[in-house]
């Protein structure tokens, strides 16, 4: 069987970007491919170390974001980044293998560097510009030939494969180059208009958010601005309400569109309409999510299993690294 390996950064819970950009995508694979799930809290201290408190809240909120979205405990393996230290040794070898310009050319660095101004005013720290690093070595550390993400994370990708490559042509065959699976919705819009639905945002519909919460986000949701009254014509294609139909309600997204084109739908009615599809679709997930929720202890069974699972299998890969790398001392 082969393997893949996605995760989450727990820095917030998870949402309806996650949601249909990669977790729906490892929740259908999880039959073929021997699956890993990384709550990835080392990667998030990497830009939240002045937050602990922040990350450990939010470990068992991803962990039971992924089983309401329908990942089985029983298939997928679900475990915790900083609890496998095979990662973190891998990280370091890896190290070598990458030059700091081509981390300062990761554009996604760049961009989050963006967000991250003010965390890194007096200079950008080791450990966030070398993060794709530790990210390879998540991803490699299984042997993970594919992993299920996001639009934003191919750079990430790229990365792994040139780190991959390299430690093979000097080392020895040893890693598959990893690439990656995208859904149909590699990058969800935030409700304000912006490019990327973001935990850290404040612009997204958590998959745990109440009827009333999601009808009050969608009312206020940002919509093509052109379209004042619901005569307007309207321009579905650059409106973020249109784009969360054409997933939550795709059987009638056609008419949607047209309707709002030629001036028959207006805002309002379109976004009560979303409102309630969304609502709907989320109910079974939130259902099996409080259904884990009453269980803790079950939970954090779930997830130590998962973590012994995923160290065996590290440990393994180390075994190898170290042979190939001369240090089996
Ligand atoms: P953070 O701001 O802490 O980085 P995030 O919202 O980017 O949070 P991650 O935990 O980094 O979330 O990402 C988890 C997975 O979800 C990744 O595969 C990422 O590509 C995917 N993802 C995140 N946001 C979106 C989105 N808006 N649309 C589609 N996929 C997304
Ligand atoms: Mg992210």
């Amino acid at each position: 069987m082969s393997t893949i390996l996605t995760g989450d950064r727990p820095t917030g819970r998870l949402h309806i970007g996650h949601l249909f950009g990669s977790l729906l995508t490892r929740v259908k694979l999880q039959a073929e491919y021997d699956t890993y799930v990384e709550v990835a809290d080392v990667q998030a201290l990497t830009d939240h170390f002045k937050q602990p408190e922040k990350i450990k809240d939010n470990v068992y909120e991803v962990v039971l974001d992924n089983l309401a979205a329908g990942l089985d405990p029983h298939r997928a393996i679900i475990f915790i980044q900083s609890l496998v230290p095979e990662i973190a040794e891998l990280t370091v070898f890896f190290g070598n293998l990458v030059t700091l310009s081509r981390l300062e050319r990761n554009p996604t660095v760049k961009s989050e560097l963006e967000q991250k101004k003010s965390l890194f005013k007096g200079g950008v720290t080791y450990g966030f510009l070398g993060y794709p690093i530790s990210q390879a070595a998540d991803i490699l550390a299984f042997k993970a030939e594919a992993v299920p993400v996001g639009a934003d994370q191919e750079p990430m990708l790229e990365q792994a494969r040139e780190i991959a490559h390299k430690f093979n042509a000097i080392y020895g065959k040893t890693f598959p180059e990893p690439r990656a699976i995208f859904s149909d919705f590699p990058r969800l819009k935030g409700l304000d208009g912006s490019v990327k639905m973001g935990k850290s945002l404040d612009n997204a519909i958590y998959l745990a958010d109440e009827p009333a919460v999601i009808e009050k986000k969608v009312k206020t949701a940002v919509t093509d601005p052109q379209k004042v009254r619901r005569h307007d014509v309207g321009h579905p294609l650059i409106c973020p309400v249109y784009s969360y139909q054409q997933i939550f309600n795709a059987s009638q997204a056609k008419t949607i569109a047209h309707d709002c084109q030629t001036g028959k739908l207006g805002c309002v009615e379109c976004k009560a309409c979303l409102a309630q599809q969304i609502i709907s679709y989320l109910a079974p997930l939130q259902e099996r999510r409080a259904h884990y929720a009453q269980d803790m202890p079950k939970v954090r069974d779930i997830v130590r299993d998962g973590t012994a699972k995923a160290r065996q299998r590290t440990r393994e890969t180390m075994e190898e690294v170290r042979e190939k790398m001369k240090i089996n001392y």
